[in-house]
């Protein structure tokens, strides 16, 4: 228990470490990087571990582990980030459990999210996930539709739109990663000024993972979302 404890702490500060270092090679302020700890398949004793080794925000995947960790208030003392793929009739799960859904693709998910947080009395913070890479049977809008997906956010009084997410192709080249992360900055950037009408409330851009956070961040992310280098190997999922 005290291992396993012991055994974060220096994850953390090793990664925490590495960002910081990209951040200053980008000639950014690290302070406005936010370490994000994707813990799925963690038990909720893990999660108390990461939160005391100074995790603030824990980044969750899937609802059913999201509601069994809620339950026994596993992520006291941390924000809570969803950021799996989101069915529309699990969105009563999520909606006000959560401080930011990152994986919002669709019409139809926005507006499930929308009712669900008029029926909370609430503004859900989202973030609209772009499919960066043109990849076939994966999450995220093109981001060719992503202005008018951007456009129907600002139609909705229960969603309060916050940023963009991607995850880039799995097994793309440093150079393409570095593509891939700069359009998604471009989007981004683009989103904030001309379609959000230099909307303030516009500052999280996340993207990069265990393999790519410090490429991720040279390229302009405020987020950062790792889970392996900060918890080891996951066993193999389904
Ligand atoms: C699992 C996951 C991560 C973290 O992946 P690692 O490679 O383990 O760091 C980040 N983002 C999402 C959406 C994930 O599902």
């Amino acid at each position: 228990m005290m291992e396993k404890q012991n055994q974060i702490e220096q994850n953390v500060a090793q990664v925490r470490g590495e960002l910081v270092k990209a951040a200053l090679r980008a000639g950014r302020n690290p302070e406005e990087i936010t370490l994000i700890a994707a813990t799925k398949t963690q038990t909720s004793e893990t999660i108390r571990a990461a939160i005391a080794a100074g995790i603030s925000v824990c980044g969750e995947n899937r609802v059913q582990e999201l509601t069994d960790h809620l339950e026994v208030s596993a992520y006291e003392g941390a924000e809570i980030h969803f950021i799996g793929h989101l069915q529309t009739n699990k969105v009563r799960q999520v909606v006000g459990e959560v401080d930011l859904i990152q994986s919002v693709d669709s019409i139809r998910l926005l507006d499930a999210i929308d009712k669900q947080a008029q029926k909370r009395e609430l503004v859900q913070d989202i973030l609209l996930e772009v499919n960066i890479g043109h990849e076939e049977n994966k999450g995220g809008v093109l981001p060719e539709d992503l202005p008018n997906l951007v456009a129907y956010t600002e139609e909705l009084a229960h969603i309060r739109l916050r940023g963009l997410m991607c995850i880039p192709p799995a097994d793309s080249a440093e150079d393409d990663l570095r593509g891939f992360f700069a359009q998604t900055r471009q989007l981004f950037v683009d989103t904030r000024n001309k379609i959000g009408n230099n909307n303030p409330n516009i500052d999280c851009l996340s993207m990069g993972m265990s393999g790519d956070y410090p490429l991720a961040i040279e390229e302009g992310a405020t987020m950062v979302r790792v889970g392996t280098a900060l918890f080891g190997n996951r066993p193999p999922i389904r």
